[in-house]
């Protein structure tokens, strides 16, 4: 049971965390969100059950926003060096999803089974190597006009 614990953190070192076991769920998503929250072209989130995932030190705060699908987003980040650390989202209930980027090495030690909001990729970003490929998501639904800054359509 114990084989199988990642452990990660943020940048500063302040806060660490670990992972156990395989997870439920793996996505890199191209969506704007992601962009801005990020700063970067894409997120790698990978998801755990919460009682599968611990923070074992440190201290996080968190960003709560809705998306234009009216769904909640909360980012948890770092309170000293501003990491995000992992993210919690209203349609995945009870799954923690982990900034993939902040695993200690071997850092990028699973595969990803998911890309979604490939709409708003970037045009440099080649081929990702995933199984199941999605323009936008399966949750997407807008329930008010997106604000243009914040929109994923390429218009
Ligand atoms: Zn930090
Ligand atoms: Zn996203």
């Amino acid at each position: 049971m114990n084989k199988d614990i990642h452990k990660g953190g943020c940048l500063c070192g302040h806060v660490r965390y670990e992972t156990q076991g395989q997870s439920e769920l793996t996505g890199v998503c191209h969506c704007r969100y992601c962009q801005l929250r990020t700063g970067s072209a894409f997120a790698t989130l990978i998801y755990f059950p919460l009682d599968r995932f611990e923070i074992t030190s440190g201290y996080l705060r968190r960003h709560e926003f809705l998306s234009e699908s009216q769904k909640k987003w909360q980012t948890n980040f770092c309170e000293k060096c501003g990491s995000t650390l992992f993210i919690e989202l209203e349609i995945f209930d009870g799954l923690i999803g982990v900034e993939a980027g902040t695993f200690d090495p071997p850092t990028f030690w699973f595969d990803v089974a998911n890309e979604v909001f490939i709409r708003s990729k970037a045009h440099f970003v080649g081929d990702i190597v995933t199984i199941n490929k999605d323009d936008t998501f399966f949750s997407y639904a807008p329930k008010s006009g997106e604000n243009p800054r914040l929109s994923s359509s390429l218009k």
